[in-house]
This record gives structure tokens, C-alpha cells and sequence, in this order.
């Protein structure tokens, strides 16, 4: 997907993250999480397309408050699971509002893919994130490899829309999730891509009482 995006070498290639989404919008990208961006700065819901009787913000700072909650009024702590509330659209009125408002629906996205593209992302494998663990979290570097499986499966893969960039270490790749969700290869063309670069807290988290099971 790096061709369509950022021709390399190009002076056309896209410098900043609203650059990004600028050429992502004349690219046909308009689908990124559970998030319909429309080429007149709007966006909703996915499964709201074609729906007429949404509720209408004009602030992108509303997309603060539209991601806190899913529709149970329950706190989301992972903006990128699956659990976005329905029945809203944001009028952001230019690229600059929607870059905002994509930065509160799913934060550092357009900066990650951007790093990725240009080709300094690094991501760091599990087993690095684990080891740097300090204090109560420390008890996670004994988490065996098939456990931290299982875990990533069930979190990343079914909790989860990021891609997984990062392998369990050096080599050794994280085979409960399907290709798709760990590479970028064959990336649907009307998607922008959310990248995961490392285990994120709420993973080590849940990793900690696995691990306590194996003192
Ligand atoms: S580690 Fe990454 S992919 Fe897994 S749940 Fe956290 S943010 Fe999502």
C-alpha cells in the first residue's frame, strides 16, 4: 500500500500527518477503524453510511466525548476496539478539523502510519516491552511464549482493530492472529491502516496475573 500513499523518492510524497489524510481522501481511503470519512471533511459511524437521522456535531472536539463511551454508556479504555457508539456524524468542516478529529477517535494513528511509510517505525517485540516492565508489572517477563499467544489472540485479534506489527521476539511471529491482522500486505485500498507498535498497557496488564501463575 506504501505506492499509492508515498511515492518513493517523491517531492509529492506527504510530509505531515494532514498531508496523510489529504492524500488518503484522494485515494479513495475513507474507511479507517469504524470510522466513515467523507471527501467533504465529514464522518460517522461505518455501519451509519447512506443513514440520514444522525446526530450532528460541528466541533471536532466532539469526537472527544463520542469515543469515550460505547452505547452502553461503559467507559472504552482502547479507543481501537471494536465498540465505537453509532449514531452520530461530525461536520469537521476542513482537513485540519478532521485530522483533529481522528486524533481523538484514534490517537497517533496518522503519525504512526506516516513514520511506517517513510520507513522508521520500529517496532518493538514483545518480549523488549516485557523486559523493560518495572514494579508491580515486572512479574510479566514470565509469561510463556504460548500463553502470551492466547492472550494476543484473544485481545488483539478479537478485542482489538490495530495491525500488530511486532512479533512475540526477534523471528518469531505471532501465530494466533491471522495474516492480515500482523501484516500490511494486500491492505484493503479503501482502509487506513491502524498500526500497533508495541504492547500497549492495557495488554500488559491482563498479561500480569497469567504471568503471576508461574511463579
Ligand atoms: S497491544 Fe496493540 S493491538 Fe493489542 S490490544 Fe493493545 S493496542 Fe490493540
Amino acid at each position: 500500500m506504501r505506492g499509492d500513499l508515498f511515492p518513493a523518492e517523491s517531492p509529492d510524497s506527504p510530509r505531515t500527518s494532514r498531508e496523510l489524510l489529504g492524500r488518503c481522501l484522494e485515494s479513495g481511503r475513507l474507511r479507517i477503524g469504524e470510522v466513515l470519512l467523507g471527501t467533504d471533511f465529514t464522518l460517522r459511524h461505518l455501519s451509519d453510511e447512506g443513514c440520514d437521522v444522525l446526530e450532528t456535531h460541528w466541533d471536532p472536539h466532539a469526537a472527544r466525548l463520542i469515543a469515550r463511551f460505547d452505547a452502553q454508556g461503559d467507559f472504552r479504555s482502547l479507543k481501537s476496539a471494536p465498540d465505537l457508539k453509532r449514531g452520530w456524524l461530525l461536520e469537521a468542516g476542513s482537513l485540519e478539523g478532521m485530522e483533529l478529529a481522528l486524533e481523538f477517535f484514534y490517537p497517533a494513528a496518522l503519525g504512526l502510519l506516516l513514520s511506517w511509510l517513510r520507513g522508521s517505525l520500529r517496532p518493538n517485540p514483545l518480549r523488549e516491552t516485557l523486559d523493560r516492565q518495572s514494579g508491580m508489572y515486572r512479574i510479566t517477563q514470565l509469561l510463556r511464549d504460548d500463553q502470551a499467544l492466547d492472550l494476543i489472540g484473544c485481545r488483539c485479534g478479537e478485542g482489538c482493530l490495530r495491525t500488530v506489527l511486532w512479533d512475540l521476539s526477534s523471528g518469531n511471529v505471532v501465530t494466533s492472529l491471522p495474516v492480515e491482522r500482523r501484516t500490511l500486505d494486500d491492505f484493503p485500498p479503501d482502509r487506513i491502516p491502524l498500526l500497533c507498535r508495541e504492547a500497549c498497557n492495557l495488554l500488559i496488564a491482563a498479561a500480569r496475573p497469567i504471568a503471576n501463575g508461574n511463579r
